[in-house]
């Protein structure tokens, strides 16, 4: 759903990735980039702009981490920032001490208000809490049945009064009969108009004067980009609200929205509608939602992993040892062996940004080709293992690790040209950080 966002910021992460370190300097392209991504993606503009010289001050402020490449380094504080913005974590629907819990559900007409509503009721059904929903829609008879067969469906009661009351007077009859029978969390769903408008506004608000609900949550459809921004605002500052539910997002949305909901109202985004169905409601999850928006897998898993991994000294000691050719198998093992710590190969080719498109194919031959480097390079002696050109030489120890290690001889002899190939490479780029491998992945 975010592809152009996510192409976009890929362009910015490449312009950064051949620089040793985040600099002033280096950084406004990759500025410039988000800023214009966002604001593709329909993210409000003051939004944009905030969000902007946070990541700026960050990423200014950022230490070096050695082993992290300083585009990895960006893309972590840009996904955390994001996350930031879009509220730590998940947040649940409040549950109010004394039954019942009184959900009050605002949001323009077609924004998926109704829906949302039934929803909300099954995914609460599914934590033991009962519901009742209230149709407050008398504008449009249909709404009031749109309820009826949607609470039927889930098998939860819909309490009604017909299109002749009063919706005020609906609301507050649903609330005391939900006492009355000891419902957990009654849900009140609410006219909506095409337009924000002061009757509906007024309404709105007299609904929740009388109800007095725990949770008001605004319907927000995320095709609705910028829009969503005014939107909120307007419905926080006549209504207050605690949270959003972000529908449509199975479409091709933008995204937008989820930024601009929360950075404007302060209140959480509590679940996503990924389709027409009852089922098709999820919780929100800022995190998840960042590294999607970023489109480069689970970067921060990448990041967080190499800082673990990376012990400091003996990343740097290895560095030397590159660029001062003493770099030999026993080194390369242990760089082997690092790659496998950090997962599986595959999860970690795909948490790199722009690596996230190879094929399964292409990564099962990359995890298959490194157990055979460590089967090869554990069949050497030490001495074969610290002085590869003694390998290079002598097709008899070749053989012999070949038979040792079950592969044949011209896979130890391509190892060896290989690692080769890769030293001399090595020391010409003069490049440490993260182990890059030439060849050997290649098959
Ligand atoms: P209301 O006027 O705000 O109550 O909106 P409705 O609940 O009647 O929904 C309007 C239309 O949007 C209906 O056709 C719904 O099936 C559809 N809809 C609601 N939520 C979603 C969603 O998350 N994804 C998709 N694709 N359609 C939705």
């Amino acid at each position: 759903m975010f592809d152009a966002l996510s192409d976009r910021l890929e362009a910015a992460w490449k312009k950064l990735r051949g620089q040793d370190k985040i600099s002033q300097s280096n950084i406004q392209d990759a500025l410039r980039e988000v800023r214009r991504a966002l604001l593709e993606a329909d993210v409000n503009l003051q939004v944009v702009k905030d969000f902007i010289s946070e990541v700026e001050a960050k990423a200014q402020g950022a230490e070096v981490v050695t082993g992290v490449r300083p585009d990895q380094q960006f893309i972590k504080i840009v996904h955390d920032e994001l996350v930031e913005v879009m509220g730590e974590e998940n947040v649940p629907i409040a549950e109010a001490q004394e039954k019942p819990t009184i959900v009050l559900m605002a949001g323009l007409q077609g924004t998926g208000k109704t829906t949302a509503t039934a929803k909300l009721a099954l995914h609460l059904r599914k934590l033991d809490r009962s519901c009742l929903l209230v149709a407050t829609d008398v504008y449009r008879p249909a709404a009031i049945d749109q309820l009826l067969t949607l609470g039927k469906q889930i098998d939860v009661p819909v309490f009604e009064l017909g299109s002749d009351a009063d919706p005020v007077e609906i609301a507050r009859q649903g609330v005391e009969r939900a006492r009355a029978e000891g419902v957990n969390t009654v849900i009140i769903d609410t006219a909506g108009r095409l337009q924000i408008d002061e009757d509906m506004m007024a309404e709105l608000a007299r609904i929740k004067a009388t109800v007095q609900p725990h949770e008001t949550l605004l319907v927000v459809d995320a095709m609705t980009g910028q829009e969503a921004a005014n939107l909120t605002r307007t419905f926080h500052e006549q209504i207050g609200i605690t949270g959003a539910i972000l529908t449509k997002m199975d479409g091709d949305s933008r995204g937008g929205a989820a930024l601009s909901v929360r950075k404007i109202s302060g209140a959480p985004i509590k679940f996503v509608g990924v389709g027409e169905k009852v089922e098709a409601l999820q919780p929100f999850y800022p995190d998840r939602m960042a590294s999607r928006i970023l489109g480069m897998g689970d970067v921060l898993t990448l990041v967080e992993k190499a800082q673990e991994e990376f012990d400091l000294a003996d990343a740097e000691k290895m560095q030397e040892k590159i660029l001062s050719a003493k770099f030999d198998f026993t080194d390369f093992l242990k760089q082997l062996r690092m790659l496998k710590n950090m997962g599986s190969l595959g999860g970690f080719i795909k948490m790199i940004p722009g690596m996230n498109k190879l094929s399964d194919d292409q990564l099962k031959q990359g995890e298959t080709q490194l157990k055979r480097c460590e089967a090869m390079i554990n069949s050497m002696t030490r001495q074969e293992r610290h002085d590869p050109d003694l390998l290079a030489s002598s097709p008899s120890r070749r053989r012999r690790i070949a038979a040792g290690s079950g592969y044949r001889e011209s896979d130890v002899t391509k190892l060896v040209g290989d690692f080769q190939k890769m030293r001399s490479l090595m020391q010409q780029m003069g490049q440490g950080g993260f182990p890059g491998m030439p060849g050997m992945f290649g098959g």
